[in-house]
């Protein structure tokens, strides 16, 4: 069968090649559950049956000066959503203890803006160091981009990663976003890896990029290695640049995309983010046979799933994780 052949490569931290690419990503549609299972051979090998629960918390919201199409904090939305500045240290410590408390993996904060300035980091560091001294829960922050120094401090406060997405390839990423390009992404990547800090980059699937444009991201992805990659699934945003962009996204492409992820990144913990579950639909359990990680609560402002449903569907379909001990 043509799936083992791929699973072997994969099993192997072999490349996929681009036609084997497409061919995942074409997969018939009533075959799915034959890709799935080689899928989750690889997905097994490298992470068993263990799924990351990470809750994402939005420490800043909105107010940003870039245009990123897809997104509702951009300065072109119109998008009727809350508008916050640093959300207090407090409230961030005591956010991370209940996360620490219900078992999560990781506790991440996001904050909109891409270029924060030096004051600003040192203010997230203040924070960083504070949850990090009242939790030992491992922290990841999702800050823009970053400026030669910026990512050291960070590293030097306590943060173990940074989320920041390569969002799409660099051919389409003109059509994506306006203010800054692939390339200033892949530079603050590079500083935060020179810094010593985890990576977590994934990207946005269905902002009208072609197949070869998300085979080129993976691939990108896996030249940066980064320790994550979460697959978020556009959620178009009324009051956005793409509001009315065709997606083109059915339940069997969002997990043909998550396995070709899976399969072309294998040793990397990939997510399920962002729009898994409005996409997916009545198929989300089956998405756990190739992803090893998933966003509980609310991410950014598109709002996600609750703690116990993803128990209960964890557990249901017979994978761990690390919250159900927590008897939710
Ligand atoms: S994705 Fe980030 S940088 Fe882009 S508009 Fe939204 S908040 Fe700003």
């Amino acid at each position: 069968m043509i799936t083992q052949e791929y699973a072997a490569l994969a099993i192997n931290n072999q490349e996929l090649s681009r036609y084997q690419c497409h061919e995942i990503l074409n997969w018939p549609d009533e075959d799915i559950l034959q890709l799935l299972h080689q899928t989750y051979e690889v997905r097994r090998k490298y992470f068993g049956n263990r799924v990351h629960v990470q809750v994402l918390r939005n420490a800043k919201s909105g107010l940003c000066s870039e245009d990123c199409h897809y997104c509702s904090q951009s300065r072109v939305s119109d998008a009727p959503i809350e508008k916050y500045t640093l959300v207090p240290k407090e409230t961030l410590i005591e956010e991370a203890k209940q996360a620490e408390q219900i078992k999560a993996t990781r506790f991440c904060m996001s904050t909109s803006g891409n270029r924060p300035s030096d004051i600003e980091i040192e203010e997230l560091c203040d924070i960083v160091r504070a949850i990090k001294s009242e939790t030992s829960l491992p922290l990841c922050a999702s800050l823009g981009l970053l400026l030669d120094g910026q990512a050291e401090k960070l590293k030097a406060a306590g943060l173990d990663r940074v989320n920041h997405n390569l969002n799409t390839s660099q051919r389409y990423y003109s059509q994506i976003c306006t203010t800054h390009t692939f390339q200033d992404r892949a530079e603050t990547i590079a500083r935060c890896q020179d810094a010593g800090l985890e990576i977590c980059s994934g990207g946005i699937v269905g902002q009208g990029e072609t197949d070869d444009d998300l085979i080129d991201m993976l691939f990108a992805l896996r030249k940066i290695k980064p320790q994550a990659i979460p697959i978020n699934f556009l959620i178009p945003i009324e009051g956005t640049p793409f509001a009315k962009v065709d997606t083109n996204l059915s339940p069997q492409k969002c997990l043909k995309v998550l396995s070709l992820a899976r399969l072309t990144n294998p040793q990397c913990e990939v997510r399920a983010a962002g729009g898994w579950e409005y996409h997916l639909r009545s198929m989300q359990p089956l998405a756990l046979y190739a992803v090893d990680s998933i966003f509980v609560t609310g991410y950014l402002t598109t709002g996600g799933t609750s703690v116990k449903e993803v128990c209960d569907m964890i557990a249901d379909m017979g994978f761990e994780s690390t919250i159900e001990d927590a008897g939710c």
